[in-house]
């Protein structure tokens, strides 16, 4: 038996949230079996346990979109039981038991041996969020946007991946721009990298197609109007990732930025980014990380509060991260 929080569709359709005792047999198939750490608590899971986004596709499921942890069987030789691995996406949480248990079974193909520098609350305290932050960084870089181009705007600055994209991009010397509601947060931001802040509130109502040309750069995780007005403030040439909807699925542009100024707009994908990118990504993480970063942009849970979390964060009550101490 293991503890985990599982998630079942009640006859209404909505979601009832529990935390049981699961028999081992349950878990789902795999090639390796995990003993989990640590797990985190992502916006796409509070929509999960909260039942207030359509994320889960099979029930029950264990929630939790990533995790880290000892293997203790496997049985693919390339992961030996004490390996310290962690996964991140490919459905867990959505199609297949995820991270907010004691245990996982997952296919050999999903894991990432951890990276030396990296402990398992090291990894966890990263996350999907730093993972997403850090694609997000490699990816300008790749378009060829370095820290002499210019300014770089990072929205949704108090969130997971905001926060991580400031401190990322700060510490390869990029010049950054947070765009945050929560102004009375900047001190926080400052201490993460950002040189300047700006009120989110400029970015969040429809805009015109073309506006002064601000952004070398743009990270942004909150997509709707934020996204489109993003476009239409970079400057010549420059290059905007999008990964999140936290303002809305909508995108209402038009395609000024990108046949006038030759805008460049990069969708990141986390869940089932490669193989090659992921290692690279999290091989620049157990590089690029900040100790000192991590706690100031994590805050630690036990797997029994993460419901009230998970609540919490829909609510736009938390900064940061939260990191889901699953082990005893
Ligand atoms: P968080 O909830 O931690 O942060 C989201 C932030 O967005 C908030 O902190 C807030 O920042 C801002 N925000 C919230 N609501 C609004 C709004 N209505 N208008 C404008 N800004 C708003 O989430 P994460 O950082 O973990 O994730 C951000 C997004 O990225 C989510 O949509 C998530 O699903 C997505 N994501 C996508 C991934 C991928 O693979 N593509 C991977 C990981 C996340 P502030 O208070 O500073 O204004």
């Amino acid at each position: 038996m293991f503890k985990g929080l599982i998630l079942q569709k009640n006859d209404d359709g909505t979601t009832h949230a529990s935390f049981q005792d699961i028999e081992a047999s349950r878990l789902p198939a795999g090639d390796v079996e995990i003993q989990i750490a640590y797990s985190t608590l992502n916006y796409k899971d509070a929509l999960a346990i909260t039942g207030k986004g359509p994320v889960v596709r099979h029930w029950p499921m264990v929630p939790g979109i990533d995790l880290a942890g000892i293997v203790l069987n496997s049985s693919d030789a390339s992961f030996e039981p004490g390996t310290a691995v962690l996964v991140n996406g490919h459905g867990m949480g959505e199609m297949h038991w995820g991270g907010l248990a004691e245990k996982a079974r997952v296919p050999a193909a999903w894991l990432t041996k951890l990276p030396q520098a990296l402990s398992n609350r090291d990894a966890m305290a990263i996350g999907t969020a730093g993972y997403t932050a850090m694609l997000s960084v490699l990816a300008l870089h790749r378009q060829g946007i370095h820290p002499d181009s210019g300014p770089i705007l990072v929205t949704g600055a108090n969130g997971g991946v905001g926060s991580f994209a400031i401190a990322l991009l700060a510490r390869r010397g990029y010049h950054v721009v947070a765009s945050t509601g929560r102004t009375d947060k900047a001190n926080r931001l400052q201490l993460l990298g950002a040189k300047e802040i700006i009120d989110r509130q400029s970015l969040g109502e429809k805009g015109k197609p073309l506006q002064k040309e601000l952004w070398a750069g743009a990270i942004d995780s909150v997509g709707s109007h934020t996204l489109a007005n993003v476009c239409a403030q970079m400057r010549y040439g420059g290059v905007v990732t999008a990964c999140g909807l936290a303002q809305g699925l909508d995108f209402q542009a038009t395609v000024a930025p990108f046949i006038l100024r030759g805008v460049a707009l990069i969708g990141i994908d986390s869940v089932y980014a490669p193989k090659a990118l992921r290692d690279e990504a999290w091989q620049c993480l157990a590089k690029e990380t900040d100790p000192a970063m991590l706690s100031t942009i994590s805050a630690e849970i036990p797997l029994n509060q993460t419901i009230e979390a998970a609540q919490d964060l829909l609510a736009g009550k938390i900064t940061g991260r939260v990191l889901v101490k699953v082990g005893a």
